[in-house]
């Protein structure tokens, strides 16, 4: 499963559900978790920081992130910059999976759309064939291709529904077809058919809004099938859920179930076949050929463990045998040390109305060293961490042990995970492997900065004044990154239950409140610690003052105010991180000097005062929160929350809202990935790995399909 992007920038550690201890995040408008929506706002910039896809043109040092907005998505670059230090070998490795990533990503496409592949291959002609062509038509194909190509299919991550091409129409996209074919266009032309009949056989799906409207339509409001109303292509014509209920499926989560020629349901199993044990080739089986074909380059680069998930998942896609992704599942959690690793397969079934199915995705990462340098100072010191904490000795652990979670920086994502990108996942899904052999965590932090450095009009809009925007800037990813680490390798690890309740579950004694005082007490764990000298004497910080009084004052930003924009209806939290988050901000202003609350011209601003008084306070508060987990105090957490968790002031959402309003933020991005570009010696050995970034979704996507070069 994964961690979707929902709200202002995220710094997700991205657990499972199922797993105790935090689900997520620490930090203030930049950590969100939400299991439901698939992927979220983006929170670029507003109307004033939108940079045109000419962003380089920026100040010489900055490099662009947001490079273009197309309606309400937001395209963002994403950079990889640890990949230079990685060894020639790993760079290799990374190559041929790479190569392997973007092999597989157009099952995915014919996953999501009957028509996807058609439509797109018809579309890039006419864009690389424009000699001749109405430029207005041009311009209606651009605009429709990269909504397209960051959704792998017309159809909205966000929403399901279909996006139609407009500023043209089926007469004059025909006109296009034709004059593009004249000029070399190869159009994806069925037998006998003209540029005009092609046209005509897609025009319902690229013109008609009525036309399979939704790719996944769980609930269809009209009460008709769920199968019938999606237009993902897991099912054949005429295949209900009773036919699907009634049918015993061998092949689950990779293939298709059709209608055969007697009528019955059958499997079309996702596979390559495999001859010597007499197993038949089935659907995408030359795409999977192909992606087979670059994992066997990539092995000979790969340490022991990832050879052994890599040749398993290659017997799998060979046999399509459930016992076979069981083997890859488990030897891929079991490779928990590598640098490089991938995730490559039929993996998240979110596309599916039944949730049976799997997308196909890949995604190429690396542990980033200077990060995995910072969990480590942060895991060794556990120790002096807990011996410190504001709370009673005896409710200290004697002895405790950081927890780690592997923080990665993604080389590329196709298919199911990009160019719309989670931010955190945690896999596998099959539950019995997750049981007995357990999983992998990783939060995607490049990602994550990216999403970051894209977004800054939401700061500037909540935040009293240029100084506390500045501070932000200065420090806002770094103290993302610390606060959710200190929330995740030393907060939830620290703390021991009284005497009397030694061995009982916390939850059993305080019940609803349960997560919601657990995750508050990991923040403040964070926020108490970001001021402490010791984390200049680890080298984590080199101003711990003015850090932490950029990390209050983004946690108070959130905390009171942002993360209501999520809540249209009522007047009540009920997510517990954010319940979590209110509480805190809200306890310490109450019993604090630190937080002020302003108006000027009508709107309302939180402004921390005192950053010594915050960290005072939210010292004495962690001393309350720990004491209530210690003791199971039921009533004392109820009233906790009840005071200052769970109730808002409507009037101040709907002020929040209207702010977003004007912001004008993207409801999601996608993004465009780094490229790499292999150097031969004169033997024609592949000699070295370049990265680069092309800063722009057409040239990556027409790079990928063959139909652009890489610029020189
Ligand atoms: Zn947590």
């Amino acid at each position: 499963m994964r961690t979707p992007k929902t709200a202002p920038l995220a710094l997700t550690l991205a657990l499972a559900a199922g797993l105790s201890a935090c689900i997520v995040l620490v930090d203030a408008e930049h950590h969100e978790h939400d299991r439901d929506a698939r992927s979220g706002s983006a929170e670029p910039a507003g109307p004033a920081q939108v940079a045109p896809p000419a962003a380089v043109e920026a100040a010489e040092e900055e490099r662009p992130y947001l490079l273009e907005r197309v309606d309400e998505v937001g395209i963002i670059q994403l950079y990889a910059d640890g990949f230079e230090g990685l060894s020639l070998r790993e760079k290799k490795l990374v190559w041929h999976l790479y190569q392997a990533a973007l092999a597989g990503r157009e099952i995915y496409m014919q996953q999501r759309c009957a028509e996807g592949l058609d439509i797109r291959d018809l579309c890039e002609e006419i864009l690389v064939h424009p000699e001749g062509v109405d430029p207005a038509t041009v311009e209606a194909v651009r605009h429709y291709l990269k909504l397209f190509w960051i959704n792998n299919s017309p159809y909205a991550y966000t929403t399901a529904r279909k996006y139609v091409m407009k500023g043209t129409d089926a007469a004059a996209l025909t006109a296009a077809a034709t004059t593009a074919a004249a000029h070399g266009a190869h159009l994806p032309l069925a037998a006998d058919e003209t540029p005009a009949t092609l046209v005509a056989r897609l025009a319902p799906m690229l013109f008609d809004p009525a036309y399979k409207p939704i790719v996944t339509d769980k609930n269809p409001r009209d009460g008709s099938d769920p199968l019938q109303s999606s237009a993902m292509t897991y099912y054949g014509p005429g295949v209900t859920m009773a036919d699907v209920d009634a049918f015993e499926e061998h092949y689950q989560l990779n293939s298709n179930l059709v209608r055969g020629a007697d009528g019955k349901l059958t499997e079309q199993v996702w596979r390559t076949g495999l001859a010597e044990e007499n197993i038949p080739a089935g659907l995408y089986a030359d795409e999977l050929n192909a992606v087979i074909g670059h994992l066997e380059e990539a092995m000979p680069f790969a340490t022991a463990p990832m050879q052994k998930a890599l040749a398993a998942q290659v017997r799998f896609y060979r046999t399509g045998e459930r016992a076979d992704r069981v083997a890859y599942d488990v030897a891929w959690v079991a490779d928990g040390h590598s640098t490089v690793d991938t995730i490559n397969g039929f993996i998240e079934v979110y596309v599916d109305p039944r949730g049976k199915k799997g997308g196909w995705e890949s995604l190429v990462f690396y542990e980033d060293p200077k990060k995995a340098e910072l969990i480590k100072k942060i895991a060794d010191n556990a120790q002096w961490f807990e011996d410190h904490m504001p709370f009673p000795d005896l409710y200290k652990k004697k002895k405790v042990k950081g927890v780690t979670a592997r923080s990665i920086d993604v080389v590329v994502e196709t298919g199911d995970s990009g160019p719309v990108t989670p931010i955190g996942i945690n896999l596998p899904n099959d539950n019995a492997v997750r049981e007995q052999y357990g999983s992998k965590s990783v939060s995607l932090a490049n990602v994550i900065e990216a999403y970051d450095k894209a977004s800054g009009s939401t700061v500037a809009e909540f935040a009293w004044d240029e100084a506390e925007v500045a501070r932000s800037e200065k420090w806002g990813s770094l103290v993302g990154d610390l606060l959710t680490n200190m929330h995740e390798v030393i907060g939830h690890a620290s703390g021991r239950m009284s005497d009397e309740n030694q061995g009982v579950d916390p939850s059993s004694l305080l019940k609803e409140n349960t997560s919601a005082l657990e995750e508050g007490r990991s923040d403040l764990v964070g926020l108490y610690f970001m001021m402490d000298p010791k984390l200049k004497e680890l080298g984590l910080l080199d101003d711990p003052e003015e850090a932490a009084l950029a990390a209050y004052e983004r946690y108070v930003r959130n905390g009171a105010m942002q993360q209501l924009r999520r809540i249209a209806e009522g007047n009540q939290i009920e997510e517990d991180h954010m319940r979590n988050r209110q509480m805190v901000v809200r306890w310490i202003e109450a019993h604090s000097t630190a937080i002020e609350e302003r108006h000027r011209d009508g709107k309302t601003y939180f402004v921390v005062t005192d950053a010594g008084a915050f960290r005072e306070a939210a010292g004495r508060l962690l001393a309350l929160c720990q004491t209530l987990k210690s003791t199971g105090d039921y009533q004392g957490t109820k009233d906790l929350f009840d005071t200052y968790g769970r109730n808002f002031d409507e009037a101040l959402r709907d002020e929040v809202i209207a702010r977003y309003a004007k912001l004008d933020t993207p409801a999601y991005s996608g993004f465009v990935q780094p490229r790499l570009t292999p150097v031969y010696d004169a033997n024609g050995g592949l000699a070295d790995v370049e990265i680069s970034y092309p800063l722009s979704i057409e040239q990556q996507m027409l790079e990928w399909s063959g139909r652009a070069q890489a610029p020189n």
